[in-house]
């Protein structure tokens, strides 16, 4: 373990991709359960299943109102509406709604640093996006308001909750 004062004196983009490669070695990403498509293909579907919604509208309304309620919808909407969704834009990387639903799976919809069990969960950057930090999916964990409030823009190695980190990574 790294001291503070070293660690943060030591910290450069370089820096920041290898805790970025480590924390996926130690921390790995469950494979995903449905193949993601090309842009071509999806839009095709798109377009079919538009067609579809325009002859069946009871249907397509009671198969929105099932996708508005399950935890995909609730997923989309506040990615859509949240106000950092413009910094994640800005920054390097994406992860898609279902490996970030297949990771809050991974951690047993727990914090994954005070390990609380809870329904409404914060994505988390180990390496927070304001240090160069990356959007995909290997460098955010299940976090509870609380932590993520507390760790705020530290780096991950310097902030007292990391051990509930590296318990988990322990496990994996
Ligand atoms: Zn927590």
């Amino acid at each position: 373990m790294v001291e503070k004062e070293t660690y943060q004196a030591m910290l450069s983009p370089e820096v920041v991709k290898g805790i970025e490669r480590r924390l996926r070695e130690l921390n790995p990403v469950p494979k995903p359960k449905y193949t993601e498509c090309d842009s071509r293909e999806l839009a095709y579907r798109n377009k079919c299943y538009r067609n579809w919604c325009i002859k069946h509208p009871d249907r397509a309304k009671r198969i929105q109102e099932k996708y508005n309620s399950s935890e995909q919808g609730r997923e989309m909407r506040s990615i859509r509406k949240g106000r950092r969704r413009v910094l994640q834009l800005s920054c390097e990387g994406f992860h898609t709604t279902r490996e970030w639903l297949d990771r809050k799976e991974q951690y047993g919809f727990r914090c994954a640093y005070c390990h609380k069990k809870l329904k409404r969960l914060t994505k988390d950057h180990i390496v927070p996006l304001s240090r160069g930090g990356t959007n995909y999916i290997y460098n955010i964990v299940p976090a509870c308001r609380s932590c993520n409030g507390s760790k705020g823009n530290q780096d991950i190695l310097a902030w007292d909750k990391f051990n509930g980190l590296q318990q988990v990574m322990s496990f994996n």
